[in-house]
């Protein structure tokens, strides 16, 4: 029997969010736990566990396994610093390993430490030798040198929003089992781009990403053409290795990897003014609501508990307010505060409360709301996907026709189970907001009406040129004018 190593090591960061990410905040299994509690959720990982376990001479040797239950700021160094030791250590005590395989994000980053995924697979990589590593990502990876230097194959997602997480383990799986098992000589090539892209045209069903997904779908599908993914980076993780990429790995072509990755490069170069988010006015989008009949989803993607904000935007709540939106509304907000001051004060109080702005202080001011405590919880409810939303306690906050619920901790804002598990539904709203770019239109797609993304502040916004970058390599497109592609855009 093969023997495979297996390891996840995941979050997205968001730099400009001022509440850090600690341990605490990550969910940790170790040895066979990591097989026993990811089989059967919608993850890459139960695709790998999947594909190893249908092969039945596979042993996998699970070591271990850590991802951020949200995603917030930068990883306090110490924690970060645990959690890789940690992982290189149950890594340390594997032998005699044939193959690895290990399931990532690729957005992560500590407070002293942009590239904690490079010096992860570079420790496995010290470990287990010359044995070939196929290791899945997002799209939404920042990938440095080291990263790619490490893996054998990078296997990106192919869809935004994301649906192919358990086939994009599948695939990586099966990548590695062609290199193990049939001889297949994976060589790379990778492109990089100076490109921060967001927008509507990033969704793989409708946009003109969609096309690029479909080359490499195609390079996938033919003889020799092992992995090919577009890699966006997240706009919000602030390092050295922000940028978008193009991987493409074939069974010992190298010319015919860089000629394809060089193809999708200027595919994506070439479209770039697209992948440029197009927002409608806070003013606006209250007023697009109000003449909408049926579900209105308002995007506030700048505050993007996904993507690495606080959740404490109340942005859209002020102005939900003060452009008077009289129909049924629903609010998410992250505000331990409030949510300690309406468990005090017990359902059916009547209490005033500063709302918002309670963790990123400098974007957002708390404001002060008289609000009917209609229900309390301990905020614990699965998502769609299957995993644990942990988001602490919870406080439903009636102020008129608007519901707030607010939660202690981060949640992630896409599907409608956040509300349900509240009692809140959200078919029977006008509307409701999700702090999410994308992610939610699996969920909405097909409920909503119109769907608004709305052009407020915050620590993830679509709007990157209100964003105080400091280390992403400059120049950028969009950020500045001019950019020249360092590819040549012919032959
Ligand atoms: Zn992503």
């Amino acid at each position: 029997m093969k023997r495979v190593l297996m390891a996840v090591f995941k979050q997205e960061v968001g730099s400009f969010n001022p509440q850090p990410t600690c341990y605490d905040d990550f969910e940790i299994r170790r040895g066979t736990a990591l097989i026993d509690d990811l089989r059967g959720t919608n993850t890459s990982t139960d695709g790998v566990i999947e594909v190893f376990s249908e092969h039945g001479a596979i042993e996998m040797v699970p070591t271990y396994a850590a991802w951020a239950r949200v995603c917030n700021g930068l990883v306090v160094q110490a924690d970060l610093d645990r959690l890789i030791d940690e992982l290189l250590a149950e890594v340390g005590k594997t032998e005699n390993i044939d193959g690895a395989c290990i399931c990532m994000h690729g957005a992560m980053a500590g407070e002293a430490e942009g590239d904690p995924e490079g010096r992860v697979l570079a420790g496995i990589r010290a470990h287990i030798g010359d044995a070939p590593m196929v290791v899945n990502f997002d799209l939404h990876g920042v990938f440095s040198d080291r990263m790619v230097d490490a893996a054998d194959a990078m296997v990106l997602l192919h869809t935004y929003p994301h649906v192919d997480m358990r086939s994009t383990g599948r695939r990586s799986a099966r990548v590695l089992l062609d290199i193990m098992e049939d001889g297949a000589k994976p060589t790379s090539a990778r492109v990089q781009i100076p490109l921060l892209a967001r927008g509507d045209q990033l969704i793989t069903a409708t946009g003109k990403f969609g096309e690029a997904m479909e080359i490499c779908q195609k390079i996938e599908a033919s003889e020799g053409g092992l992995a090919a993914g577009v890699n966006i980076g997240n706009p919000f993780t602030d390092t050295p290795d922000l940028r978008s990429n193009i991987f493409v790995t074939t069974d010992g072509d190298p010319e015919r990897a860089e000629r394809e990755a060089l193809r999708l490069a200027r595919f994506m170069w070439t479209h770039r003014a697209l992948f440029v988010a197009d927002l409608t006015p806070l003013e606006a989008a209250v007023r697009l609501a109000e003449e909408t009949a049926g579900l209105t989803v308002f995007s506030d993607a700048a505050d993007a508990t996904a993507s690495g904000a606080s959740g404490d935007s109340n942005a859209i709540l002020h102005g939900l307010l003060d452009y008077n939106y009289a129909k049924k509304a629903l609010v998410p907000l992250v505000d331990a505060p409030a949510v300690a001051a309406a468990h005090a004060a017990g359902v059916g109080a009547t209490l005033t409360l500063p709302l918002g702005g309670s963790l990123d202080k400098g974007r957002f001011t708390p404001l002060e709301l008289e609000v009917y405590v209609q229900t309390l919880s301990d905020g614990q409810f699965t998502y769609e996907g299957g995993l644990p939303a942990e988001g602490g306690r919870s406080a439903v906050l009636i102020h008129g026709s608007l519901a707030i619920l607010a939660t202690e901790r981060s949640v992630f804002s896409t599907g409608l189970r956040l509300f349900r598990a509240h009692g809140l539904e959200p078919t029977e709203c006008d509307l409701v907001v999700c702090k999410s770019p994308n992610g939610f239109r699996i969920h909405y797609g097909d409920l909503a009406a119109r769907i608004v993304a709305v052009d407020v502040p915050g620590s993830t916004s679509a709007n990157l040129k209100t964003l105080p970058y400091a280390q992403c390599p400059r120049p950028i497109f969009p950020l500045d004018e001019g950019v020249v592609a360092p590819f040549p855009l012919e032959d």
